[in-house]
């Protein structure tokens, strides 16, 4: 129960649309960034961006060249540890609305500051502290905007059906019907981490060929949690 995402990496034309739409919503001022000969912009999340569209290139199998784009932003996990080592800073720090299924960072998790590195508080590494005031933040689902009945900014701006919101339920069922028919042209095709997340990303790419965590990795060994592949085997081992 609750909400889900659903983000169909098959679509995505890395238009960016939804960061932006992101920064717009959340007031979020823009960054100084500079050309690193990357069409990726800015390098890595931040206090200030919290949805950003990662670029990477790789090749096949059979060596052809494949652009992989991730849209990245907070998993919203069922059971997140961010909420249960952030709270032994600060009770309330870190809230999951009970409705919706939403992780929320609060200022109280100032108490946090720097004791933790985001890969100690994610297995994704997602979250980031601003630097001046020691609180953390990550996209909080758009919850203003869904207790009032509308889709997040980023679902909303999205043109290509990459982006999708809605319940848990419809959701899941969305990820496999689309899985089965992607599998159809690229048997690889997998679900990163569908049982333990609320933003269910459907990947044609290995992990690897990503920028960024697309998987849990705990403890730093890029251990997976789940990927729900062809042959529901785990992807990356
Ligand atoms: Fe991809 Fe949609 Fe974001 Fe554009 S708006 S980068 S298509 S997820
Ligand atoms: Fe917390 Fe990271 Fe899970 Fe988001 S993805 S809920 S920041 S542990
Ligand atoms: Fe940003 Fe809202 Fe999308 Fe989260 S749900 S990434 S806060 S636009």
């Amino acid at each position: 129960s609750g909400k889900s995402f659903f983000v169909d990496l098959s679509l995505c034309t890395a238009c960016r649309g939804c960061q932006v739409a992101c920064k717009q919503w959340k007031n979020l001022p823009a960054e100084k960034t500079r050309n690193v000969g990357s069409h990726q912009n800015p390098q890595d999340l931040s206090f200030q961006t919290i949805r950003l569209v990662r670029f990477h290139e790789a090749h096949d199998a059979n060596g052809k060249l494949q652009w992989n784009f991730f849209p990245e932003q907070c998993r919203h996990c069922i059971e997140p540890p961010c909420k249960y080592i952030g709270n032994m800073y600060s009770d309330q720090g870190v809230e999951q609305d009970a409705q919706t299924g939403a992780v929320v960072m609060t200022s109280r998790t100032t108490a946090i500051g720097d004791t933790v590195t985001s890969e100690e508080l994610c297995p994704y590494n997602v979250p980031r502290m601003d630097e001046k005031t020691g609180q953390w933040s990550k996209c909080d689902m758009c919850l203003d905007r869904v207790q009032s009945g509308r889709l997040p900014a980023c679902v909303q701006s999205c043109p290509s059906g990459t982006m999708n919101f809605g319940n848990r339920e419809d959701m899941i069922a969305l990820a496999e019907k689309r899985l089965k028919e992607v599998q159809k042209t690229n048997p690889d095709a997998y679900l990163a981490d569908p049982e333990s997340v609320r933003v269910i990303y459907l990947c044609t790419a290995q992990p690897e060929d990503y920028n960024g965590n697309l998987l849990a990795s705990v403890d730093g060994s890029k251990m997976v949690r789940t990927a729900q592949g062809k042959s529901g085997v785990n992807r990356r081992n």
